[in-house]
């Protein structure tokens, strides 16, 4: 009994986030390693070996257990060694302040389940607005990119259609006629939306880039032009700031001209690059994101937030009606109160918003900024390193923090240095030291940092890259491990 957090469980709460909290602090004091390397067989084990049928063990064994479980297995990312994918070390007003949320536990859907959570929330949205440069936008935060994007090409769409309508169409005529603008550097949460939207199979039309993935504007007005001349509306141009892989940004104000010339609603994906928005040197790179209609933000990749954070925000707060239905138990239409949920796809909403807040607050707009700076000077550093090294192979630079590359000394060729890179990715995995990303770029795979962690230092960076020369040369002098059976098995 009393297990509940109340006025009765007050005490065993603070006990219970004590031990806690200071096993935690003795896990991040003593890992050596992003990850123990414990074999899935073996993690499977551990899972298997509970039994949630169970009598309860009582809260504090209970969460010894989910140490033991999720503090001994887990990947951490802010380890130096961990540079895989847009996973960012986490600030600790950020994660403190989640212990807030999780003891309030209001839920931002409405007013009088959140009160001051609301308006603050509405003031970080504000503040986001302003930092884009919309006069006057408004938004939501969201779980994450992808829902982000979701709720902006909802937006697109209604728009679109209601266009159509006004002009005598049915809305299922409409709807088969719109079409995504994106490029093969797009997330691939574009795709799925588009299915998600109920649009047709090829609604997402995927435009040229340049060498390095960005938007070729030419191709851009190209294809735009061609829409119109076979009586198909463009009804999203999705740019995107900062991509997945190649961390490039799309020429946002050629395209923002190309979008306003052909009155077609621009989407810009700053899931990765929003933390320019805040760069003392680099908010540049940004210039054109305040013509966007709507944009997506992920604090949980570059502005140091635990998952998830992210917002969608629009530049004109009326499109934001779309996704507005009313309920006499919970929004009623003539609700004086502020409610979030008018402007969200989802319902009972966590107060993710205070985390960032927090960290506002104590680090400063710059301090976050400079953080974000300090991640993209080290990979410009890890770029000019790899160009110089004769085993490794740089695959083009990129404008943010990920790095791409082969192992591939002079005697290896082409074909090997392919098959090597699920090879040495899974090696350096599987011994928990290093954690690394693999991709396909141009048609060829190669291996990935995603660097994201502001104390990483070049030293760190080199011993990695020694990691995977040492995998490489391995698994090379053992040339039967470069098997197509093995490549096949993973
Ligand atoms: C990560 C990412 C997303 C998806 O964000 P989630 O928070 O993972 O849902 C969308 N767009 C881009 C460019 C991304 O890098």
């Amino acid at each position: 009994m009393h297990q509940l957090l109340s006025a009765t469980s007050a005490d065993r709460y603070v006990e219970a986030m004590r031990e806690t909290v200071d096993r935690l602090a003795g896990r991040l004091r003593d890992t050596a390693q992003p990850f123990s390397g414990a074999s899935r067989a073996q993690l499977q084990e551990l899972v298997d070996a509970v039994d949630l049928d169970a009598d309860g063990l009582g809260t504090r064994s209970a969460l010894r257990e989910a140490d033991d479980l999720v503090g001994e297995h887990a990947v951490w990312f802010h380890h130096p060694a961990y540079a895989a994918h847009l996973n960012c070390p986490v600030a600790v007003p950020a994660v403190v302040a989640e212990a807030i949320v999780a003891a309030v536990n209001p839920s931002l859907d409405t007013y009088d389940q959140s009160t001051i959570g609301t308006l603050m929330e509405r003031k970080l949205v504000d503040w986001t607005c302003g930092r884009i440069g919309f006069a006057a936008g408004d938004g939501v935060f969201t779980s994450g990119g992808t829902q982000s994007n979701l709720q902006a090409l909802l937006l697109a769409r209604e728009t679109a259609i209601a266009a159509r309508v006004a002009a005598g169409d049915s809305r299922a005529d409409a709807a088969r006629r719109l079409v995504i603008v994106a490029t093969a550097s797009s997330h691939f949460s574009v795709q799925k939306s588009a299915r998600l939207l109920g649009l047709g199979d090829d609604a997402v039309l995927l435009v040229r880039t340049d060498a390095r993935g960005r938007m070729d504007p030419a191709a851009l007005a190209g294809a735009l032009d061609t829409l119109a001349a076979i009586d198909r509306v463009a009804m999203c141009v999705v740019a995107t700031a900062g991509t997945t892989d190649r961390g490039c940004l799309d020429p946002l104000a050629l395209i923002a001209d190309e979008c306003d010339r052909a009155g077609v609603w621009l989407h810009v994906d700053a899931a990765y690059g929003c933390g320019l928005l805040v760069s003392p040197t680099r908010r540049h790179l940004l210039d054109g994101i305040e013509r966007a209609r709507s944009v997506t933000v992920d604090f949980h990749k570059s502005f140091f937030q635990p998952v998830s954070s992210s917002a969608v925000l629009v530049s004109r707060p009326e499109d934001l009606r779309h996704v507005t239905w009313h309920a006499d138990y919970l929004n009623p239409a003539d609700a004086e109160e502020p409610n979030q949920v008018d402007k969200s796809l989802q319902t009972t909403r966590r107060f993710d918003a205070l985390k960032l807040w927090t960290t506002l607050r104590a680090l400063g707009a710059d301090g976050i900024g400079e953080m974000f700076d300090a991640v993209l000077d080290l990979a410009a550093r890890v770029h000019d390193e790899i160009e110089r090294d004769v085993d490794l192979e740089l695959v083009g630079r990129t404008e943010l923090s990920t790095v791409l590359f082969r192992y591939q000394p002079v005697d290896v060729t082409d074909a090997q240095a392919d098959r090597l890179v699920p090879l040495v990715r899974r090696v350096l995995f599987e011994s928990g030291r290093a954690a690394v990303a693999k991709t396909v770029v141009d048609g060829r795979p190669c291996l990935k940092l995603t660097l994201l962690n502001p104390e990483t230092t070049l030293d760190d960076v080199r011993a990695v890259l020694d990691l995977v020369r040492g995998a490489g040369a391995a698994l090379v002098e053992g040339d039967d491990l470069v098997t197509a059976a093995e490549v096949g098995a993973l």
